[in-house]
């Protein structure tokens, strides 16, 4: 439960944060580049893909680099290829000179409804638990609250039985 709640705080605050500073992983790997970044309350991963090892590439290995700062505008705004687009959903797929590049960009609001579902789950279900445990505690119906220390086997007002 804490770490769903933890989730939802963090893809929050990196909402609200992406509408002034950017956060981003960039990678580069032989003949492609990626990058994630969360911009002006979008998150926009996209894949470049080309048939030549990168200019930018110099060993075998891949590597990482952190790119904070300066807000990022998705490279698919700056070609007028057709998209798909969906309540703030954004699918491309571009020839990017030599490269031919994917760009997915899905808003934040959405991720930070998603983790918010998960502990509000959580939380129902946990009190719910507690509610039906103080009530069997005290010899009470969990269905109901009826008091069973007459009738252990049996609720008389609602039929249930205790398990
Ligand atoms: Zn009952």
């Amino acid at each position: 439960m804490a770490t769903h709640a933890l989730l939802f705080v963090a893809t929050l605050a990196l909402w609200v944060r992406s509408h002034f500073d950017s956060d981003g992983l960039v990678w580069w790997r032989w003949n492609r580049h990626g990058s994630l970044y969360a911009s002006k309350g979008r998150l926009i991963w996209g894949v470049s893909i080309q048939d030549e090892k990168l200019r930018e590439y110099a060993g075998d290995e891949t590597y990482f680099s952190w790119s904070l700062g300066e807000l990022v505008e998705p490279t698919s705004q700056l070609f007028a290829a057709p998209g798909v687009r969906f309540a703030g959903f954004q699918y491309w797929v571009f020839w990017n000179g030599p490269a031919l590049d994917r760009e997915l960009i899905i808003p934040l609001w959405f991720l930070a409804g998603s983790a918010a579902v998960l502990p509000g789950v959580w939380t129902r279900r946990f009190l719910l638990k507690r509610r039906r445990r103080k009530l069997r505690d005290r010899s009470c119906c969990t269905d109901c609250g009826y008091d069973l220390r007459a009738t252990p086997e049996r609720c008389p007002e609602c039929g249930a039985v205790p398990t």
